[in-house]
């Protein structure tokens, strides 16, 4: 599977709004070459300046100007020795965007694609997010250009081990709390607390996604995948809907992918397409309980391709291709950043669909986006349908901090609740005079508004 090509520098100044046009003209000249973060910054700038212009207390503070600064860019060598004995380079990053409603928050990315310009992306996003789970927990996001694909379960943890020995100086658990995110799971926590532990002769919440054993909360694997459902759930229940019935869509055979599915058949719906980097597969009979736990093995214990699906279950394997051309009901992109196109949005909408649910960060380009808004079909943006993770991550630092574990049932009540507080954040933010709620305008506001009003109590620091 491909991505789309992201959005040229014409596309990101260009807006009707003149204050937007002049901000990204500006954003764009200080900050060359990190495209992925001018594209995260221009959807949300259409959505907040026009409430900085209802509510000029945000202009007079420049709160906007001040949050697309992070707080903190921490860039670092990692050197590990590969099972050759060979010495191998990557490169480090955390940026520590906001602690404006508490300790730094966001994913761990190990991916050869990454640079600067997408952890600025990442963690960006991660603000407004973190803000609508109702949990007080800053922002920040990071990771590595190594690719644990094809490395050994050593090289991995040497790997993981170096990473750690100097981010350890920057994260607390009441500092910034990494998490997990594209190319780091279970194992890769395991290794990196394992480090930290040792390093910092103190056992705290500094990371979430830990194994059940050592202090991680149940529900956490599920939660971003789950928590997407239940969003898409809530936008369907309000036009008298529901997933039961429905075909559905999905890209990606990863972490948040496969609880999407699993939720997906949970609540009566019918998924058939996962996909990862090599092409996906469409199974027209659906992907049941026993074919997910054949994706689980394939994808997180032997660490193969989605192509071996199709040949243990008959099915279509569609090499370099994304999944957007299968007619369905609902999509739920949940593999990567800008993987959904202008072209792609326009399929579905031509194929019937009536809603999307985006699992992962920002899959859909600006000009998809627009077709999804244009023809008002229930579009759940990332940083809301996406939150049940982060929600669950925020869940496992109260209960380390408690020393203390809630069940199952639970976890899963709560991470419930909070999609549903989502979701009523959006429809306050973003319903128009019609009953009609733009999500992305929701969203972006109502995130925006509780950490800005964090920020003017501050005084200018
Ligand atoms: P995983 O590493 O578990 O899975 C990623 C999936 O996406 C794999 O199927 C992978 O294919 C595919 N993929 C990754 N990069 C590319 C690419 N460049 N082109 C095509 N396919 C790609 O990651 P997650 O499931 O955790 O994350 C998926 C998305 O969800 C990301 O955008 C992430 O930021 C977002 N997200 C994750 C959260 C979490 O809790 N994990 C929380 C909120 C958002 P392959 O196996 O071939 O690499």
């Amino acid at each position: 599977m491909t991505t789309a090509s992201p959005s040229t520098s014409e596309t990101l100044i260009h807006s009707e709004n003149p204050s937007v046009q002049a901000f990204m003209t500006d954003l764009i000249k200080k900050t060359p070459h990190e495209t992925e973060f001018h594209q995260a910054v221009r959807e949300v700038a259409e959505s907040i300046f026009p409430f900085i212009d209802a509510n000029p207390v945000y202009k007079t503070a420049k709160i906007f100007e001040q949050l697309v600064v992070p707080d903190r860019t921490i860039l670092f060598r990692v050197c590990w020795a590969d099972d050759k004995g060979q010495i191998q380079i990557n490169q480090g990053y955390r940026v520590q965007f906001s602690n404006a409603i508490g300790p730094y928050k966001g994913g761990l990315r190990f991916h050869p694609s990454v640079s600067l310009g997408t952890f600025k992306f990442l963690g960006f996003e991660q603000i407004f997010k973190n803000s609508l789970t109702t949990l007080p927990m800053g922002a920040g996001k990071g990771g590595s250009d190594f690719d644990p694909k094809g490395k050994s379960d050593v090289e991995v943890m040497r790997f993981c081990q170096s990473f750690m020995r100097e981010l350890s100086r920057h994260i607390g658990a009441n500092i910034d709390v990494p998490a997990g995110d594209i190319g780091v799971g279970a194992r890769e926590i395991g290794y990196l607390f394992g480090q930290y532990k040792q390093m910092a002769n103190e056992f705290t919440g500094v990371l979430t996604g830990k194994g059940i054993a050592y202090g991680g909360s149940l529900i956490r694997p599920e939660a971003t995948g789950y928590g997407c459902v239940y969003f898409v759930e809530e936008m369907l229940k309000r036009n008298g809907d529901s997933v039961k019935g429905k075909t559905c869509i999905v890209s990606g055979s990863g972490n948040v992918a496969q609880y999407t599915v699993e939720k997906i058949l949970a609540l009566g719906g019918k998924a058939v397409t996962v996909s990862d980097s090599t092409g996906y597969v469409y199974d027209p009979a659906g992907i049941d309980h026993d074919k997910l736990d054949f994706i689980k093995e394939l994808k997180n214990v032997k660490r193969g391709r989605i192509e071996e699906y199709a040949t243990r279950y008959g099915c279509q394997f569609f090499a370099n291709e994304r999944p957007w051309s299968v007619k369905a009901d609902i999509a739920f992109p949940s593999a990567t950043q800008n993987e959904l196109d202008e072209q792609d949005a326009a399929t579905l909408i031509k194929n019937g669909c009536i809603a999307v649910g985006e699992g992962a960060n920002m899959p859909s380009t600006l000009e998809a986006i627009e077709v999804f808004r244009h023809h008002k079909i229930l579009f759940g943006p990332g940083k809301a349908a996406n939150a049940g993770g982060v929600a669950i991550s925020g869940l496992e630092m109260a209960q380390n901090s408690m020393r203390f574990h809630w069940s199952r049932e639970e976890v899963e009540a709560k991470l419930k609740d909070i999609m549903a507080r989502i979701h009523a954040q959006c429809v306050a933010y973003g319903q128009d005079a019609t009953g009609h709620v733009d999500y992305v305008t929701g969203a972006n506001v109502a995130g925006f508004k509780k950490v800005a009003d964090a920020m003017l109590s501050y005084g200018i620091i």
